[in-house]
């Protein structure tokens, strides 16, 4: 590494964070890559739908190229925060000239409502890092039962959908929203693979049931009703018999159990909508319904880690409100509200600045806006902090003895991508860390 330039750490190896590092090295800066999962992607890697095989195998490779320049050393396997192997405060005190925080959004968002540690009660990020095999939760009991709701519309929801009824083959989906069909979150493209088992019956007297509210607030439920035909055009193929559905103008208010605790039912309140300084408000009319089901997903976002160690207000990480060095109008600094002063070598990036917002393009141009707020913020520095690098390097060494380095990253890929050959399959994954552990130590023996 660059023995002569800025050294910035990036937290996390998602998206944001790996192309920040580029952004940054770009510009002369080294730069120190933290990251809690063995492999690099975050979400690109364990969020996105596994089938999508071309896009994530692009992804990697980009994220790969990006790895392998000499101004940059990765360190997975090693979880920076009030419970990790690190707190924000060592790494501050590593000497980095900045550090910039691009965790993600990891921390889980629920209503508070009774009944939401019932058995059978989830949130997305189980259903979604189950199927895309994250280590702890690859190796979890997922019992799905075989009528399922899902409290929201986006597309975070359709991947849930899509895996219920492709995989799991159960028997019906329900999707709550709490405001209409004009406020849909998915995409067409999304909703293409689930069209197949859509109930259009159902969604056609739903859309009746809530038409005279929409065009009370000006909205034409004609227009929704032509989105959802004009996807119907291009389904996906399917063997499952399940029956998917839409339902609107309702808001989650208590989950009910049976004696042994296990789900039977949600109770829903209904809703109208109403403008409300020119946005679309959803009001609840106090009625409640029971829906009979054995399983509740909650998809509903997420919020940013609590136990990271940054304040947090509103389940974000709080920002300079005021900042010193904004890009598009856009703060990427941190604040701490209780000496009402930035943070000021601390940044933040993708979804742990704007929690659950965007797809990966969202999040690399994030990344690389903080980085130009952070080149900012150098130039502004006298001088810079000592290299670091060997310090850390040493540091990681005898406090995280599992940590991986990026040319492990690479042992790991190829030896899942042979095993996958060697097996037929389109893609393998280790299920579990161990099992990642032992695969690049038995790299190592080898070329040794
Ligand atoms: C279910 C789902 C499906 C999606 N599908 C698509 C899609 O099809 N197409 C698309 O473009 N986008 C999709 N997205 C969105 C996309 O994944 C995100 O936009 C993007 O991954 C956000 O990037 P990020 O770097 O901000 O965060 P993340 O991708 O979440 O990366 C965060 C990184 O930080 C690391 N980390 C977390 N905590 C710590 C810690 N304490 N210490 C050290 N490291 C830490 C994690 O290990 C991870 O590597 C999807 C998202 C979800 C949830």
């Amino acid at each position: 590494m660059n023995g002569s330039s800025f050294n910035v750490a990036i937290i996390g190896a998602g998206p944001a964070g790996i192309f920040s590092a580029r952004e940054l090295i770009n510009n002369g800066v080294s730069v120190v890559l933290f990251n809690r999962d063995i492999k690099p992607g975050g979400l690109a890697e364990y969020g996105i739908y596994p089938d999508k095989i071309k896009m994530k195998e692009g992804l990697r490779k980009q994220f790969a190229s990006i790895l392998e320049l000499p101004e940059l050393a990765y360190y997975g396997n090693v979880s920076i925060g009030s419970n990790g192997d690190f707190k924000i405060e060592d790494i501050r005190n590593m000497g980095f000239d900045a550090i910039l925080v691009t965790t993600g959004a990891q921390g889980t968002k629920w209503l508070n409502l009774k009944g939401e540690k019932l058995t059978g009660v989830f949130h997305a990020k189980d259903i979604v890092y189950y199927f895309n095999k994250l280590p702890p939760f690859s190796t979890r009991d997922l019992a799905i039962g075989r009528n399922v709701v899902i409290i929201g519309v986006g597309n975070v929801m359709m991947d849930v959908a899509r895996y219920l009824i492709h995989d799991r083959h159960v028997n019906t989906v329900t999707a709550f929203a709490r405001r209409g069909p004009a406020e849909v979150k998915f995409t067409r493209k999304e909703f293409e693979y689930i069209g197949s088992n859509f109930d259009l019956d159902a969604y056609k007297s739903e859309l009746d049931r809530v038409s005279s509210n929409m065009v009370e607030i000006g909205q034409d439920p004609l227009q929704s009703l032509s989105f959802i035909m004009d996807a119907l055009q291009n389904n996906a193929e399917t063997k499952s018999k399940t029956k998917f559905r839409l339902k609107f103008l309702s808001s989650p208010r208590c989950i009910l159990g049976d004696e042994n605790d296990k789900v039977v039912g949600i109770e829903m309140e209904e809703n109208l909508l109403v403008l409300e300084s020119g946005k679309t408000i959803a009001k609840g009319l106090g009625n409640r319904k029971v829906v009979e089901c054995d399983i509740v997903i909650f998809a509903i976002g997420d919020s940013v880690d609590p136990g990271f160690g940054l304040p947090i207000q509103n389940n974000e990480f709080v920002k300079n409100s005021n900042p010193r060095f904004p890009v598009d109008d856009i703060s990427y600094e941190c604040f701490d509200p209780i000496k009402n002063a930035p943070m000021e070598d601390i940044f933040l990036a993708g979804w742990a600045r704007n929690a659950s917002n965007g797809l990966v393009g969202i999040a690399r141009k994030d990344g690389i806006n903080a980085s130009q707020a952070i080149l900012r913020f150098l130039s502004t520095k006298e001088g810079h902090a000592r290299n670091c690098c060997l310090e850390v390097d040493q540091a990681i060494r005898t406090t995280v003895p599992n940590f991986v380095t990026k040319e492990d990253v690479i042992n790991l890929e190829n030896e899942e991508k042979r095993i996958a050959s060697a097996m037929g399959l389109e893609y393998f994954k280790f299920l579990t860390n161990a099992e990642m552990l032992y695969a690049i130590k038995q790299k190592k023996i080898i070329q040794s």
